[in-house]
């Protein structure tokens, strides 16, 4: 089928083709899909029909998809009526821990890699806090690529042995997140491996606006706000993207504002917006601890469009939104998401977001990526001995329904 999309690369203009190189690395390396709306309209539907899993094919800039899927994206949008109920809104999250590898980064990876295969490329790399290097090596392996991961020796435990089972070699380097993106953009620079860190390919952003795709197609009526974590700003930036490419084809009746939320300890993107200087400090919420945001000025373009803005968040609010979601929604989230709850909180409390309005908060990643930081907002389990009597357990909630 001809596509009716063309791909025009944001920085220099230059049409994207997948089978040919394209290394436009820079905090603007993101796509322009230029399309004639009802060939591409027609040209969904007809791939819904012919495959569901493949329903966004003609909005990615790649042909091979077939070869490198692990049944990514398709992500459940549920009602979250406890927690929407005490914060005065009506509250859905979307569960991206759901897909393949534990996170929404698999949006991105399966297009990064379906790209690599038809370059005929060898390697790829990626620095990352840890969900984006171990969701790369598993599209890797899936496709027969060597796999070279940068990430901060203080990655959590699940992060690192997650890619080493993909059988990527994973370089903990000594320093931060911001270390590991130069240190990688160097390696990367000095070889022919293609580069799936944040910023460095567009094509990262074509996979990850799936996710705004799926959000225009799954919400009844155009939600009043989307809330996502920032860490490099791809996932809002892209999220923005493919809510508003929906918007454009009028296959939905309008866009949301997107709420931007960062940890106190590092909030570059938050204090761009409001022109503060948070405290350099940091964060149990490691996905989104990053100090030099690769995606910033994409980030800050969504907001602005959008009519969003962005909220900072504590520690504390933090640790108890992971609590609030899993003992009340049955969710269990890794740090970031659970910013994000607490940034709607927070958002609450300033009116940023009023009572009654419609809100969709992104889950990015599952609570099973750290579970050393969900060990500190739960006590630990009660020992009990084997002779223990089986009446005394039996009680144990008798006096809660009396
Ligand atoms: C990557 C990631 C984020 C932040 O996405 P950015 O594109 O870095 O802003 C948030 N949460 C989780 C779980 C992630 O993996
Ligand atoms: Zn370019």
């Amino acid at each position: 089928m001809d596509r009716a999309t063309a791909f025009v690369c944001s920085r220099c203009g230059d049409e994207i083709l997948s089978s040919s190189r394209h290394d436009c690395a820079g905090p603007d390396a993101a796509v322009h899909l230029r399309h004639d709306a009802d060939a591409v309209r027609d040209q969904l539907d007809e791939y819904r029909q012919f495959d569901d899993s493949r329903r966004y094919a003609p909005l990615l800039p790649v042909e091979t998809l077939d070869a490198v899927t692990l049944g990514e994206g398709g992500t459940d949008l549920v009602d979250a009526p406890s927690l929407g109920a005490e914060l005065g809104i009506s509250l859905q999250l979307k569960l991206e821990g759901a897909n393949p590898t534990g996170s929404t980064k698999d949006r991105g990876s399966t297009v990064v890699a379906a790209h690599a295969v038809e370059l005929e490329s060898d390697v790829v790399a990626c620095a990352s806090t840890g969900n984006a290097a171990a969701s790369m090596a598993a599209y890797a392996a899936r496709s027969g690529l060597d796999c070279c991961l940068f990430v901060p020796e203080r990655a959590p435990d699940a992060k690192a042995v997650q890619p080493l089972v993909y059988g990527a070699d994973v370089l903990a380097v000594e320093g931060t997140y911001d270390d590991a993106h130069d240190l990688c953009e160097r390696v990367t620079a000095a070889s022919d491996w293609l580069d799936r860190s944040a910023g460095a390919t567009p094509y990262t952003d074509a996979g990850a606006r799936t996710l705004g795709y799926e959000l225009a197609e799954q919400t009844d009526t155009v939600p009043d706000w989307v809330v996502v974590p920032m860490g490099n700003g791809g996932t809002l930036a892209s999220a923005w993207r493919g809510l508003q490419t929906f918007a454009d084809l009028t296959l939905v009746d309008g866009t949301p504002r997107m709420l931007g939320v960062q940890a106190d300890g590092t909030a570059p993107i938050h204090d761009a917006v409001h022109g503060t200087a948070s405290g350099d400090g940091e964060t149990c919420a490691d996905s989104i601890d990053v100090g030099t945001p690769q995606r910033q000025d994409d980030a800050l373009a969504a907001i602005e469009e959008s009519g969003g803005t962005a909220v900072a968040v504590s520690e504390t609010a933090i640790r108890d939104a992971t609590g609030a979601l899993g003992s009340q929604e049955g969710v269990f989230v890794e740090p970031a998401c659970a910013a994000a709850l607490a940034g709607i909180d927070r958002a609450r409390e300033r009116g940023i977001i009023d009572r009654g309005e419609d809100v969709v908060a992104v889950m990015t990643g599952s609570g099973l990526k750290d579970t050393a930081t969900a060990r500190t907002v739960v006590d630990s389990p009660e020992t009990v001995d084997t002779e223990t009597d089986p009446a005394t357990i039996a009680r144990r909630y008798s006096s809660d329904s009396a």
